[in-house]
């Protein structure tokens, strides 16, 4: 069955994403115990753990709080943002699997707790987080996932091609695995709410003031400086213009569509048992779940597109290849597609973030290519206990100066694209 709309082009802009109106720039020179480059969920998370040691802090962002992947993203807050647990049992083995998803699931407890602490509203919607087998092939995969997961004591529920429908409605998909205890939310609304706070606790957050120079004790902008004992450059995929990591960082591009409000019955139908927040086993995987006002909320990227110099506003290939992925698998819904946009997320070729001290000058410390916003509210604690308490017990996966399976030799010769498209390629494709 097609749909009952045929597809319109919708509107180049983020469904949720406004620019706020009172942005305060950095005008003077001023002095803190820790400057922050970059106001994302990296930023935002290593304010409130260095202002709660008592530290004088500042933000200092290009444009404003959240205006980046954070406040872009679709807001699924779980711990399988990137890899699932049975990927990070083969790549690091079980006991370091554990650890490291540990510490992904605490960054899912800090944004939890600072959502019901200060009740700001962003969203919040508990739902679970279901993969799901594209192909008959992948279907091993959800079952290696579901086994795994049982064998270290972590929920899972398993669904085969006859029982799938249970989870999602009038599903083309050959098998499942989901769990609980995740939740979905406007993560813009979030950093702004979180910006409130933090303002309110004492953090000088400055926007529209590009960092344009680090030094070893303050960062410049066109206008001022800030002088600090301690740097976090929190900048995303940017770091690779502030810092020497050209060839370690990239980013990878992704869309999402957003539909006009479906009616609360065909919402509720969609995911029959319970919310859910859906990833599927393609490559480039595409993931969807419903807003809080019943849009259906669907990403995705093609090949050409996932690696791109810039982001691509107004790109129809992509946006015909999620409508036709919508009409294949939810063929009952009458989507009107009514936004779009494009995304940047900082990638690392190991596809792990990049985060560890600067190693001339300690005092300064980088984080990049936080896989996900549980992880990019991980890091950013991670590297204030970093910082003041020695912290390094993941320093291990994380190190800034590791070496990637395409050494820069190699990379000069064939161009930072293709290096990464092979590196994430190797890495994910023997899932
Ligand atoms: C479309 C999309 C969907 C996503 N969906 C999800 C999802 O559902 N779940 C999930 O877990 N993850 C998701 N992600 C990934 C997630 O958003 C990122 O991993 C995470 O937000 C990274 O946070 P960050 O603070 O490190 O980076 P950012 O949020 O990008 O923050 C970096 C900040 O640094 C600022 N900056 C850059 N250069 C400078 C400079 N020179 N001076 C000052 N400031 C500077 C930028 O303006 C930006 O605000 C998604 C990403 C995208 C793009």
């Amino acid at each position: 069955m097609r749909h009952k709309n045929p597809p319109t082009y919708p509107m180049d802009q983020a469904y949720w994403y406004l620019c706020p109106n009172s942005l305060e720039r950095l005008t003077k020179n001023i002095e803190v115990d820790l400057v922050i480059v970059g106001g994302g969920m990296t930023g935002l998370s290593a304010a409130q753990a260095a202002i709660k040691r008592g530290l004088s802090v500042a933000i200092v962002e290009k444009t404003f709080v959240g205006s980046g992947a954070s406040g872009k993203s679709s807001g699924f807050i779980t711990p399988d943002a990137e890899f699932s647990f049975s990927d990070l049992v083969r790549m690091h083995g079980a006991q370091d699997a554990q650890r490291i998803w540990q510490f992904i699931q605490s960054g899912v407890d800090t944004i939890y707790s600072n959502i019901m602490q200060y009740s700001f509203e962003c969203g919040y919607e508990k739902k679970d987080t279901l993969t799901l087998a594209s192909t008959k092939h992948s279907v091993k995969k959800i079952i290696h996932e579901h086994e795994t997961r049982l064998k270290y004591d972590l929920e899972s529920n398993f669904y085969t091609q006859q029982t799938v429908s249970t989870a999602i409605q009038n599903s083309g998909y050959y098998a499942g695995v989901s769990y609980g205890k995740t939740f979905s939310i406007k993560a813009f609304d979030y950093c702004q709410g979180m910006k409130n706070i933090l303002q309110q606790q004492g953090v000088h957050i400055f926007e529209e003031s590009p960092v344009i120079k680090i030094l070893s004790d303050r960062i410049k902008t066109h206008d001022a400086q800030v002088t600090a004992k301690h740097i976090l450059i929190a900048s995303d995929y940017a770091l690779s213009e502030l810092a020497p990591f050209a060839y370690d960082i990239y980013h990878a591009q992704t869309f999402l569509l957003v539909s006009a409000p479906l009616s609360e019955t065909l919402a509720r139908e969609l995911f029959p048992e319970r919310p859910m927040m859906a990833w599927d086993t393609d490559l480039i995987y595409h993931y969807f779940r419903l807003t809080h006002d019943n849009r259906l909320l669907l990403g995705g990227a093609d090949i050409f597109s996932t690696y791109s110099s810039q982001p691509s506003f107004h790109n129809r290939r992509v946006f015909k290849q999620l409508s036709h992925y919508a009409q294949k698998y939810f063929p009952q819904l009458p989507l009107q597609w009514e936004y779009m946009w494009p995304g940047l997320i900082g990638i690392t070729k190991d596809l792990f973030p990049l985060a560890g001290k600067d190693k001339d000058n300690p005092n300064i410390y980088y984080i990049s290519g936080a896989a996900g916003l549980p992880w990019a509210a991980a890091l950013g604690r991670y590297a204030i206990d970093a910082l003041y308490e020695k912290r390094d017990d993941l320093d291990e996966f994380f190190n800034p100066y590791r070496r990637f399976c395409i050494p820069h030799a190699l990379q000069a010769i064939m161009g930072t694209r293709l290096a990464f498209a092979l590196s994430n390629f190797k890495q994910v494709g023997s899932l």
